[in-house]
């Protein structure tokens, strides 16, 4: 007879392999299993729009290298969809018939592409390492992509495609680049570079209809053009999978709803990574957050919680994104700002700090070299900290922002 814990993970993505991982190398006494549908050992994400589509031979890049998931307490089922919770006997089931009991439960099911009504299926999207490999076959030097959408995946795709020497035709509903998330001036460095790079950027454009056959694409768009492309990649963001939960009858609301320590509705069962909107200190409210690294934070605070410690997701929202030799690097969140300050540095970029309407430093964005990423970095403490800095100051590049946090 034993009392260890049975924990079942689904989702073998980022944030699942992480939490599956600290949970099986913890003191705590459970045997866990970490449910993948993708049938090959986790891997990283971000390099699929980037690295994978230009390197000679690309590998997926696993988050856990040398075999970290290799644990003893820990099983990976991979290749096997969960298909239903059933919360009352404690049980998931999966594609093969199989019924995995548990005591806990982390839901990490990440995300797929949102599909635009109205596009063939032969259009491309980009989320697995597969999706990748196509999307880089396509992409011979003379093709011409048609991206839809001008979001962090559309953009890195075009970045990525130019650089391969494909011809680049990126559509976007709004009047601006990268939406929300991204400072309207930062915005505007990326969309630059992208038009000296030859990309034919068209703003406040959509696909007025769209047919793929024997004779190839026809696309028409909403400004009167027509266009031919060899490939079509629709990129107009995600949404969250959130079969499982809603059908068993957790709370769902862009995202499966989780508390500060990652709980969902139902008792003994978590939700992390890009399936699950929770509270975000900066920004006040709920919202769900697709990025890497709040893919880990949230990661580590699920499996605290499953540990049965007393924790509250804390960690400021960050993300960044490679296009060309150009990296953007957000802290925070953007839309929380009222009032935005330009912070110019030496190499000629400029970090934009955003002030909430109280003047809490809520947001620090920015695109340039790499340097641009040690002010960011820097000012990310203060949001962290719920700074209320003097604007002036922040605006004065003699000012260290370090000095700041006092
Ligand atoms: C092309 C691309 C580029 C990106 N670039 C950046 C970047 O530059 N910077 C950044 O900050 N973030 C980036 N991201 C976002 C980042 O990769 C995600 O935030 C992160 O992968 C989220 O991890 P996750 O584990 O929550 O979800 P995922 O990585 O999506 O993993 C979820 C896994 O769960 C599996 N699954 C779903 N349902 C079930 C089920 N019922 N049973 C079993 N398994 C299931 C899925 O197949 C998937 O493997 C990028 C994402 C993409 C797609």
């Amino acid at each position: 007879m034993t009392s260890e814990l049975q924990v079942v993970v689904v989702g073998g993505g980022e944030c699942g392999a992480r939490v599956a991982h600290d949970l099986a190398t913890s003191d705590l006494d459970a045997r866990v299993v970490l449910v993948g549908r993708e049938a090959r050992a986790p891997y990283e994400r971000p390099p699929l729009s980037k690295s994978v589509l230009v390197d000679d031979d690309p590998r997926p890049v696993e988050p856990y290298r040398d075999g970290r998931l290799d644990v003893e307490r820990l099983e990976v089922l991979a290749g096997r969809t969960a298909t239903s919770l059933d919360l009352e006997g404690r049980t998931v089931e999966l594609d093969d018939g199989t019924r995995l009991g548990f005591d806990r439960l982390v839901l990490a099911t990440g995300a797929q592409p949102r599909l635009l009504p109205g596009l063939p299926a032969a259009a491309l999207t980009l989320r697995t390492f597969e999706d990748a490999l196509v999307l880089r076959d396509a992409l011979q030097p003379g093709a011409h992509l048609l991206v839809v959408g001008a979001g962090l995946v559309g953009l890195e795709v075009a970045a990525s495609a130019r650089t391969r020497g494909a011809q680049v035709t990126v559509v976007e509903a709004a009047e601006r680049a990268l939406g929300r998330a991204v400072p309207h001036p930062v915005a505007r460095v990326l969309v630059e570079r992208h038009e000296a790079e030859g990309v034919d950027l068209r703003l406040g454009t959509t696909v007025a209809s769209a047919s793929a056959g024997s004779g190839g694409w026809r696309v028409e768009l909403s400004d009167g053009t027509s266009l031919a492309p060899d490939v079509v990649l629709q990129a107009v963001g995600s949404v969250p999978e959130v079969g499982l939960a809603r059908d068993a009858g957790l709370e769902v609301d862009d995202g499966v709803v989780v508390d500060a320590a990652m709980r969902t509705s139902a008792r003994g069962v978590w939700a992390a990574g890009d399936c699950c909107a929770g509270p975000v200190a900066v920004l006040g409210r709920r919202q769900r957050l697709e990025s890497w690294r709040m893919a880990h934070d949230q990661a580590a605070v699920a499996a605290a919680s499953v540990r049965g410690e007393e924790v509250s997701i804390t960690a400021v929202p960050w993300f960044w994104s490679d296009q060309y030799d150009l990296s953007l690097q957000v802290s925070g969140m953007a839309a929380a700002a009222t009032r935005w300050v330009e912070r110019p540095r030496p190499d000629g970029t400029v970090v934009h700090l955003g002030l909430d309407a109280d003047g809490v430093l809520v947001c620090a964005a920015g695109a340039g070299r790499a340097a641009v990423a040690k002010d960011v970095r820097m000012a990310e403490r203060l949001v962290a900290a719920g700074a209320r800095p003097d604007p002036d100051q922040l605006a004065d590049p003699a000012v260290q922002l370090r000095s700041l946090l006092s």
